[in-house]
């Protein structure tokens, strides 16, 4: 593929609340954003169901309409969004560099990152049958669907414990499926799920296979790893929290990241290690991870790019 240099004010990469948000505001600013969306377009609420937190939409919206919506209103302002992935970056000089699969080669007076993070998954066959049909990987997002229900959730590190105590508050019993003795999480968060009475921990199990019919999840066949027996619970909703990880691979070396690999950014602020690029959303937060944390962020990012490029 022959190369196209080009060259943009601000490149945004990634296409998620945080992206289409520092898309909004840079567009507004005049700015004249080029956004890829990357491999997810939309991101991570591409691939929930429902969305009933996000202020503004008081009947809920679907993910994926939601973020057609974002989309919609940042190219009413003007952003360029394409449908491409950025395999590359150079973030020594500026301007900065960036190559897209679709053969152009971007020199931006300042970089947005908002490639976001993406849930691990267990792998299962079953577990991508069900997605969005009682699987999830968010209990925040969509807990409140299995409210006086049994559900499951599989992990052992401070996720799988917050979201286990997140979804005790609402559902009527939660089995916590972990495949040691012991959890990962912090003692705290250990003590927390442990003195919670409608938490049954499911010890030394390894998930087989998500149950269902055309109605959805309908229970969660684990195994345990000591005896090899298979146990069925019966349960409407199946939670995987077993981690996240950051879209970084071609950040590493061009800006900090931190022991996780997140894009570390100068607290309050987005600023990244290099001054013109920012990060927003999921790529640099692994605490609250909400749409609209994503999105604040992502404003955030904006101002702080218009601010940069017009000092
Ligand atoms: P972690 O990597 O800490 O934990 C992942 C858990 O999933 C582990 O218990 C692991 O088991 C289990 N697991 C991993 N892969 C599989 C698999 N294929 N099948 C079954 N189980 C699996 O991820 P978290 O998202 O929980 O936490 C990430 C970081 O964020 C941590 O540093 C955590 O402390 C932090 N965090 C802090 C919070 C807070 O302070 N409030 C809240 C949430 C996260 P095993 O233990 O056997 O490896």
């Amino acid at each position: 593929m022959s190369e196209i240099k080009e060259t943009a004010r601000c490149l945004i990469i990634g296409s998620g609340p945080a992206g289409y948000t520092a898309a909004i505001y840079a567009a507004r600013a005049d700015l004249k954003p080029v956004m890829y969306q990357g491999m997810q377009p939309g991101g991570q609420l591409t691939i929930t169901t429902e969305v009933e937190n996000f202020p503004g939409y008081p009947k809920g919206i679907t993910g994926p309409e939601m973020m057609e919506e974002f989309k919609e209103q940042a190219e009413r302002f003007g952003t360029q969004v394409r449908g491409g992935v950025v395999t590359e970056v150079d973030l020594s000089k500026r301007p900065f560099m960036a190559k897209a699969d679709d053969g152009k080669t971007i020199l931006a007076e300042a970089i947005i990152i908002a490639t976001g993070a993406s849930a691990k998954w267990l792998g299962l066959e079953s577990e991508k049958k069900f997605m969005g049909m009682g699987v999830s990987g968010c209990a925040t997002c969509d807990g409140f669907f299995y409210r006086g229900q049994e559900v499951a959730i599989v992990g052992g590190g401070d996720t799988a414990a917050e979201e286990a105590t997140y979804l005790a508050k609402l559902c009527k019993k939660v089995f916590m499926i972990h495949r040691r003795s012991e959890l990962r999480a912090s003692k705290a968060m250990q003590h927390k799920v442990l003195n919670t009475p409608n938490i049954e921990m499911v010890w030394d199990s390894a998930p087989e296979e998500v149950l269902g019919d055309e109605s959805g999840v309908t229970g969660m066949r684990v195994r345990n790893v000591n005896t090899g027996e298979s146990r069925d619970l019966v349960v409407m909703g199946v939670f995987v929290a077993i981690g996240h990880k950051p879209n970084t691979g071609i950040f590493e070396g061009q800006v900090e990241l931190d022991e996780m690999s997140y894009v570390k950014t100068k607290p309050g602020t987005t600023q990244t290690s290099v001054e013109g690029v920012y990060a927003c959303g999921d790529v640099q937060d692994h605490h609250y991870r909400q749409a609209i944390t994503a999105a604040g962020t992502g404003c955030m990012a904006a101002i702080e790019a218009e601010r940069f490029i017009g000092s």
